[in-house]
């Protein structure tokens, strides 16, 4: 069985092997689409080339998608080395270690704008900018977070970053749905998983422990469920799908907030 057969992913957002990017890169591997990967900054390409050559990629570039000339750059290159793609990944996000801790009303201005700017804008850039090169039925994919509908604990200006994410899906599955391609946009909201960027946040450590007693399926989440769901959400099994907010959380979102089995 292989699902993505004949498909061409680029994937932003892999920094190393716990990245959910990572997950999503090798289920797509394993279901047979060919894969594009970007990255953030050189300190990182030693890692990410030997990923990205470990399973068969040879397209392996530099972006800051919080700069426009990086990413009208990486796709110029995308363009010319993998032509056409049917699927675009977004599995980035950044905000300032200091507006992950404490209260949220401390944010600075650019504090704001930082997290707004890389965590946010930039999936409407790489949406817009990747478009000429999607095939009619593609996919693209960003990932969010409870935070985004619920106040939870330090993830502060985050949360409000993966709020407007989430409004940007709908706008841009309303967009790319009418454009003649008739692309599809879609999130995976994912449970916690222990992985760079999650260390930068206070109380990460306890919460991705207390999650696995309150989740439905009384378990953590890893990248591999969420690579599974991601080969789904992009392939034309889900071909009905766009503008969805999909948990992949082990029924979190619609828990009681009290632990079962002390609930009796
Ligand atoms: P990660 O640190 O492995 O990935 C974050 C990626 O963002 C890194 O590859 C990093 O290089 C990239 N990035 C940051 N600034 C960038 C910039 N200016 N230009 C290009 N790339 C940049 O952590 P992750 O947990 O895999 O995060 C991936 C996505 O999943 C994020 O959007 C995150 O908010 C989301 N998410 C994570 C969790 C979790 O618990 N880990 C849960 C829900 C959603």
């Amino acid at each position: 069985m292989s699902i993505l057969q004949g498909k061409k992913a680029l994937i932003f957002g892999v920094a190393n092997d716990h990245s959910i990017a990572w997950g999503i890169a090798q289920a797509f591997h394993r279901e047979g689409a060919l894969l594009g990967f970007s990255y953030a900054n050189e300190k990182l390409e030693r890692r990410v080339r030997p990923l990205a050559e470990s399973l068969g990629s040879t397209f392996v570039e530099p972006c800051d998608v919080s700069k426009d000339e990086d990413i009208a750059a990486v796709m110029r290159k995308a363009s010319e080395r993998l032509g056409e793609l049917d699927i675009l990944v977004h599995s980035v996000a950044f905000a300032n270690r200091d507006d992950l801790s404490g209260p949220y009303y401390t944010v600075s201005r650019e504090g704001f704008r930082v997290a707004m700017d890389i965590s946010v804008y930039s999936f409407t850039a790489l949406a817009r900018e990747a478009l000429p090169l999607m095939r009619p039925g593609g996919a693209m994919l960003t990932l969010t977070y409870i935070g985004a509908v619920r106040a939870v604990p330090h993830y502060n200006v985050m949360g409000v970053a993966k709020a407007a994410l989430e409004a940007s899906v709908r706008y841009l599955a309303a967009d790319l749905g009418a454009h003649e391609r008739r692309v599809r946009v879609n999130a995976i909201s994912a449970g916690p998983i222990r992985t760079l960027a999650v260390a930068g946040i206070a109380g990460s450590r306890a919460l991705i422990s207390e999650f696995s007693k309150v989740s439905l399926l009384r378990r953590n989440i890893t990248i591999e469920d969420v690579g599974n769901a991601a080969v789904y959400l992009c392939s034309d099994l889900a071909a009905g799908v766009t503008g969805e907010i999909h948990y992949v959380d082990a029924g979190f979102n619609v828990a009681f907030p009290l632990k079962m089995d002390e609930a009796g």
